[in-house]
């Protein structure tokens, strides 16, 4: 599922929210007004599917897979560091 950054035109801040493709919140998670939510752009999450994904293969092929999995963390970890600076740049 992928991430979105979207920003409340009400409140001015930005969060990142994961959802279905085509299906936005309505509500910002913010301040709880409708109506104000601006979709920015979208985060990809192929990382995160591809490490789950991973996962389930462990059980038969463990080591050709741990490095692919140690790899996605990595860049889970990059994009979560990047939603983290999101939150912090733009609270008050
Ligand atoms: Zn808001």
């Amino acid at each position: 599922m992928p991430t979105y950054i979207y920003k409340c035109e009400l409140c001015q801040k930005k969060f990142g929210i994961m959802h279905p493709v085509g299906k936005g919140p309505e509500v910002c998670v913010e301040c709880g007004e409708e109506g104000g939510l601006v979709k920015e752009r979208k985060v990809d999450q192929n990382v995160v599917i591809g490490a789950n994904r991973y996962a389930v293969e462990t059980k038969s092929t463990k080591e050709r897979v741990e490095e692919h999995i140690s790899k996605s963390r990595e860049e889970l970890r990059k994009q979560k560091e990047e939603l983290e600076h999101f939150r912090e740049e733009y609270r008050p």
